[in-house]
This record gives C-alpha cells, structure tokens and sequence, in this order.
C-alpha cells in the first residue's frame, strides 16, 4: 500500500509540475504580433498600408487590423513617366514612418508588397517599356529596407475588384464568425454577404454575388473561404474612374475644331479655365478620338456654368446603354451583368464625394438628387470661401462627380429608387480602410484557409 501510495504522489506532483510549467509557459509567451504592409499604388496617389495581428490567430477571421495609412506626397508612380526614379524616391517618407513602428527585430519578416491599379494600367498601354522602368525603381526602393520584398506589380483590375469584396467581407466577419455561446465557428447567413463597389480615378469596379447564375464565365471568380465556395461576379471598367470619366466628359464638350470656348455645366458658375486638347493625348482614354489630332492642338476656355441637369444629360453621353447581347442583363458598353443583389458597401471615390456632401448617413434617392441639385448650383466665389481649406480641383469637381456617381450607379450598374437604401457609403470597417490592399495581402499571405475553421484549429495547436 505505502509503495502504491508514493507512486500514486510521485506520478501526481509529475502531473502537477507539467501542468504549472505549461501554465508559466503561456504566461511568458505572449502571442507574437506579426505585420504585413502593402502600398496600393492608385492613379491619382499612393498609400502605405500597415497591418497588424497575433501570429496565433492568424487564421481566424477579422483579426487583422490597420496600424497605420501614411499617404505618399505627390501625384500617383503613374505621374513620373518622364523621370521613373522619383517614383521610387517617392515612396521613401512612408516606408521610414513603417520602419518606426514595427518593432525592428519584426521587420525581415514582414511581407512587403505594391501593386499598382489602372493609372499604371494605362501607362503600360501607351508605353510598356516606361511602365517597367516605373515598376523597377519602386521595387528597388523598397528593396533597400529591411522588409521581406514580395513584389511590386500591376494587379489587374479583376484582383482589384474580387480583393476588394474580400476585404469588406473579412472585416465584416461576414464569411464566418466565432459564436461564444455556441462555441463554435458559424457560418452567417450568406443574405450577409456583401457586395463591393469601388471607384478609383482611372477605373472603377463592381463585385457582387448574383441571385442567378453568371452566364458570361470570363466575369466570374471563384473562391473557397473557411470551408465555403463562393463565385462572385465582378468586373473592372477600364477609363470609368472619375478623372478618366471627367475627361471623356471634357472632350464631349468640345465638338469641332472651329470652338475656343465651351460651356461646362458640372463645374461652378463663375469657374473658367483653359485646357489644351493636347491633354486629350496623355491618357488612352481620350486618345483615340479623331477629332483631336495630335498634330494640331489647340486651347479652350471652359465657363462653368452650374446645372446639375445639364452635368448629368452630359455625363450619360459618355456610356453606351445600347450595346448588350442578345438576352444579356448588361452593365455598359456591352459588359455583361447580372442584376444587381443584396447590399453593397460603396467606397474610396464614392465616398470621398458622398461624405463632403453629407449624404453616407442611408438619404432616400430622392434627398440625395436635391442635395446635388442644390451643390452644383453654388458659385465658385462662394464654394471658394465656404469651403477655404478644400483642395481647388476637388471642389470644383464634387458636382461633376456627384452626377457621374449617380449615372454610374444607377444607368450603369441598374440600381434604382428601391434598393438604392442597400449601398452604404462607407470608408472604413473595423476601423480599417476599406479597398483591394487588405484581401490581397490575406490572399498572398494564404491567411484564408480554403478548409473549415475546425481543421484550421488542428494545424495549428
Ligand atoms: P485613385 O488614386 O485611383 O485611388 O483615385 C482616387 C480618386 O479619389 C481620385 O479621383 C482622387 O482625386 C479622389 N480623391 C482622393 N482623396 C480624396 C478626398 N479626400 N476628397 C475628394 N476626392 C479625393
């Protein structure tokens, strides 16, 4: 019996030493905080996005969180064309305010990617040779800091649009979600799923799950998040950003040769300026048009003169509604669409004009067609003294592009007067900015697992 009992008390204080030495073992090993960065190189700008979780929950949902957006100073890489290493040297303040907030034993591990939206795009249209060299001096830059280089790249505009949709759906915890009273990972409702509408200033894209099937395949990308397939339909409109489309809308107005002047009805009353039609040709978008050519340029005063009638008729004359296969649903242009479904998170560019007009807070269609009634009416000399601190071409284009949003959405994508109430205007979730950087960082990165969440769990514990 004694020799029973002192094994009995061996094997238990055994016990208890393993067990009190996995709990100090918990205790002195915190989770470590992992980083990721991604800079998303847009047409007008570039950011610097820095992300931030637990390396033991990596594979769970919505625990990445932004750390920091720092924005680059001056025009987007596309802008430097004409001198590619200023687009590297462009990138430096960014990467340097990063560099202060990872903590330095952190940094070789980092993920560190760029890529470049539809400004580049349109750049390695008109010049492939230049587009490269661009790409080159900003990868080198950021091969000069002591972060693990993933690659700078032209993403295409369907990455744009499918990592967008990842991101808001990430955030949202809508693909799946840890539910503490059944303590388990559940499966929302996929009514939760969100659809993704961002507009850019070189393109803009459209992503959503259809009610039907998609009949085009060439639209359709299929993902398999935490256990479930999902194929959304999405497509990227090339030129349909909101300065591309302003220029389109710039060079309608201009009919013949023979015209010096030129009435805008989406810029202020009171607003003139001159352009040459030779800025026609620095982008593909307007190129091609055969009434301006190259050889022969010539100067035009624009008047603005205020109407957000006239800025809306004109600004449809940029789209072409006709052009749809036969028994096709279509978007523009003779783009296939299916109708559009569920509710939609509106973002970067639709933001930016919807919340400088106060209308992200749900207004009715009807509140947010007098609103820009009411703004586009406005003369410049008082937008310029209401509004003292707002960026010039900014505000003389809230007009134009409030009118452009509402064509886009509702002539273009076919949102009307009843599901307008489904599109949040919104540019943050979870407070993280809401745009393509987040889901392609978890994609390349393979912090989605394409398997359940129990699976999940036993990889890695
Ligand atoms: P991208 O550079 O392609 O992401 O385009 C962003 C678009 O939003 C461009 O048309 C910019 O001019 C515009 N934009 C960016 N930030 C703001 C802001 N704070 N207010 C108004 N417009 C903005």
């Amino acid at each position: 019996f004694t020799y029973a009992f002192l094994v009995a008390v061996v094997v238990f204080s055994s016990i208890a030493l393993i067990l009190s030495l996995v709990r100090i073992s918990n205790v002195f090993l915190p989770p470590k905080n992992k980083y990721g960065m991604v800079f998303d190189a847009g047409s007008s700008h570039t950011s610097l996005f820095i992300y931030q979780w637990e390396s033991d929950k990596e594979n769970n949902t919505g625990v990445v969180s932004q750390t920091l957006s720092c924005d680059v100073e001056g025009p987007g890489i596309s802008s430097y064309a004409n001198d590619p290493p200023k687009a590297g040297e462009s990138l430096r303040k960014c990467l340097d305010e990063a560099m202060k907030i990872i903590p330095a034993e952190r940094q070789s591990e980092v993920p560190a990617y760029l890529g470049a939206t539809a400004g580049m795009r349109l750049l390695r249209q008109k010049n492939k040779l230049v587009a490269d060299q661009v790409l080159n001096e900003v990868a080198t830059t950021m091969q000069q800091y002591p972060v693990n280089f993933r690659g700078a790249r032209i993403i295409t505009g369907e990455e744009e649009g499918a990592y967008g949709w990842i991101t808001v759906n990430y955030l949202l915890d809508s693909f799946i979600k840890y539910s503490p009273k059944q303590r388990d990972w559940i499966h929302p409702q996929s009514a939760k799923i969100l659809g993704a509408l961002d507009l850019g200033g070189a393109s803009a894209q459209i992503s959503f799950i259809p009610s039907g099937s998609i009949t085009d395949a060439t639209k359709a990308s299929k993902f398999s998040l935490y256990g479930f397939s999902y194929t959304i339909y999405t497509h990227s409109y090339l030129c349909y950003g909101q300065n591309e489309a302003q220029k389109q809308v710039v060079q309608k107005l201009i009919k013949d040769t023979s015209a010096k002047n030129a009435s805008h009805p989406c810029y202020p009353k009171g607003y003139e300026t001159t352009i040459s039609t030779a800025s026609f040709h620095v982008s593909p978008c307007t190129a091609a048009h055969e009434s301006f050519p190259p050889e022969v340029p010539w100067n035009v005063t624009l008047f603005g003169t205020g109407s957000a009638t006239e800025c809306l008729r004109l600004v449809r004359q940029i789209f072409n509604f006709s052009a749809c296969g036969q028994g096709q649903t279509c978007g523009f242009n003779g783009i296939y669409q299916p109708p559009v479904n569920g509710q939609f998170f509106a973002f970067s560019a639709f933001y930016y004009t919807f919340s400088f007009l106060n209308l992200t807070s749900g207004q009715s269609l009807a509140t947010v067609n007098n609103t820009i009634q009411e703004f586009c009416a406005r003369n410049w000399t008082y937008l310029l003294s209401s509004y003292p601190k707002e960026k010039e071409n900014w505000l003389r284009d809230y007009c134009g592009n409030a009118n452009y949003i509402l064509v886009l959405l509702l002539d273009a994508y076919k949102f009307n007067e009843n599901n307008w109430k489904n599109i949040m205007f919104q540019m943050k979730a979870a407070n993280t900015d809401i745009g393509w950087t987040l889901g392609y960082m978890l994609n390349l990165t393979n912090m989605i697992p394409a398997e359940t969440m129990e699976q999940v769990k036993g990889h890695s514990q």
